[in-house]
């Protein structure tokens, strides 16, 4: 099979909302009237971001939720993506089981791939997805104010437990770790809690590389600083029930590098005035993801951490990052 034939097997698909797909040199969008584009990209890149023999349909998944999670982040809705693909070879039940998990995704949000690039080489999987946003309302990481609250979406630190446990740092009881490695290789996207913050949160990111790091991101742009309840974020983590049961005795400091530093998390962390309490809830609610209050933002810059009973905490949780 040719490189045509690949693109037209596996990443043609009639589009909707663009106004041309696949197909040509460039393809077109019709974004709203009005409307500001939001734009954002992600690399994966095999033995970096992923194992060889990750199943292909979940890789799809990943790859195009990795930039659904920045345009949750940003309150934008998805309209179209584009993908560059690098293969060592054509592997056709590879390509159907990655094509069937990207555009399965890409169905549940709207989202149309539109166009892209394939070549061969070491695999190598860049998105750009396009979003759009009303002007004036994406949800940046500069609008964190002293006083306001931090939350972030759904639960933290199972991609990390999962990923120790592949790599063999710790083991876990298979039925566990089947739980957690969904949450490392199939995250969902906030995109609907993204949408219906718009307007309510100060500030928001993804959390992709860990919370802390990803939050101190926040307070940089904002020129703040935080504290934050480690104890409420340890709780965070989905396999808290296994966490907490006898055989698991995990050691609190797994717990809290998991959840506080672990990355590939993929939820929504974002400020809020404490004013907005009410709002907040009722976009978590109407968006059916599940928000925690886990913090302050203060004027003082830096992070504090403290304990459920606000004693001090040591911060020692590095986030990660690719030249560290
Ligand atoms: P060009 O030579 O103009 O760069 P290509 O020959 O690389 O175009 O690609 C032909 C068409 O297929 C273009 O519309 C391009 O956007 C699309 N395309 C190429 N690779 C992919 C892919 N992996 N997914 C979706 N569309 C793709
Ligand atoms: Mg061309």
């Amino acid at each position: 099979m040719g490189e045509f034939d690949l693109i037209a097997r596996y990443f043609t698909r009639p589009v909707h909302q663009a106004a041309l797909g696949v197909g040509d040199d460039c393809a077109l969008l019709a974004p709203a009237p009005g409307m500001q584009l939001a734009i954002s990209s992600d690399m994966l890149v095999e033995g970096r971001h992923f194992f060889a023999d990750v199943d292909p349909e979940a890789l799809g998944h990943k790859a195009l939720a990795v930039n659904l999670s920045d345009l949750a982040a940003c309150g934008a809705r998805p309209l179209a993506f584009t993908l560059a693909l690098a293969l060592p070879r054509v592997d056709e039940a590879w390509l159907a089981g990655f094509s069937h998990g990207l555009l399965a995704l890409a169905d549940a949000h709207g989202c149309e791939l539109v166009g892209g690039d394939t070549t061969q080489g070491p695999l190598n999987l860049c998105i750009t997805v396009i979003g759009e946003v009303p002007p004036g309302q994406a949800l940046l990481r500069s609008g964190a104010r002293p006083g306001d609250d931090i939350y972030v979406s759904g639960t933290l630190g199972d991609a990390r437990l999962a990923l120790s446990a592949l790599l063999g740092h710790i083991a876990l009881p298979a039925d566990v770790l089947a739980r957690a490695r969904q949450r490392l290789e199939r995250p969902t996207p906030r995109v609907a809690l993204g949408l219906a913050l718009r307007g309510i949160a100060s500030s928001a990111m993804d959390v992709s590389d860990g919370l802390l790091g990803d939050l101190s991101h926040i307070l940089q742009a904002s020129r703040a600083g935080a504290c934050i309840d480690v104890d409420a974020v340890s709780k965070l983590i989905a396999a808290s029930a296994y966490a907490e049961s006898a055989e698991g005795q995990f050691d609190v400091e797994l717990l809290r590098q998991c959840t506080l530093a672990g990355g590939d998390d993929y939820e929504l962390a974002f400020t809020a005035p404490p004013a907005r309490r009410d709002a907040v809830a009722t976009a978590a609610q109407a968006s059916g993801t599940p928000v925690s209050r886990i913090g302050t933002v203060q004027a003082e810059p830096g992070l504090r951490l403290v304990d459920a009973q606000g004693l001090a905490v040591e911060h020692r949780y590095a986030s990660f990052d690719h030249f560290r």
